[in-house]
């Protein structure tokens, strides 16, 4: 069986799912946007797994778990976006960021995980091409995810996110 990607617009720190993609950064403490979302709905007990396991942080374009914490999923996937807005425009290293968290959730055993659109925040990547990357990622990656949702924030994004899907072969 084949992922199956879905859109939804809200929150993603309120998914029900097994994993949330958290948008981190390298040095993995917490931020804006998504991250800081993040851990003030999971508590400290999501900083004090990203210390615990995550040392040194992690570079552009990885990805690692700790726990959701007091979220309902059970665990946060961290990856770290390249920052457009600082000249970090590789591409592929937005795709690997998908395709490194369907390989975490493949780790874990996560069945359904919610994603933000990684970088498109603060980061500052275009957002259609943020959204053609992740669907493109998503779809190619081979995993055993069954769903992927997006999490579009605003109802422009959610909008955008839908029609891209619609336009898919
Ligand atoms: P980055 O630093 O990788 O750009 P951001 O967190 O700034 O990450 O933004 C990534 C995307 O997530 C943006 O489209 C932003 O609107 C959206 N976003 C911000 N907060 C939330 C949230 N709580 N749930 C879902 N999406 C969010």
């Amino acid at each position: 069986m084949g992922i199956r990607i879905t859109v939804v617009q809200g929150d993603i720190t309120e998914q029900r799912v097994d994993a949330v993609v958290n948008a981190a950064n390298r040095g993995m403490r917490g931020g804006g946007g998504v991250d800081g979302a993040i851990h003030a709905a999971g508590g400290p007990e999501v900083l004090a797994d990203c210390v615990r396991r995550f040392p040194h942080g992690l570079a552009t374009g990885a990805a690692g778990w700790t726990t959701a914490g007091l979220m309902p999923a059970r665990w946060v996937i961290h990856v770290v976006g390249p920052n457009h807005r600082a000249g970090e425009t590789d591409r592929s290293l937005l795709l690997s960021c998908y395709s490194g968290a369907l390989a975490v959730a493949d780790e874990l055993g996560a069945g359904t995980v919610a994603f933000p659109l990684v970088s498109a925040g603060v980061y500052g990547w275009p957002r259609a091409d943020a959204i053609a990357a992740a669907l493109e990622a998503l779809g190619s990656t081979p995993t055993s995810v069954v769903e992927a949702r997006l999490v579009a924030f605003d109802a422009a994004a959610h909008a955008e996110i839908g029609a891209a899907l619609s336009g898919r072969p």
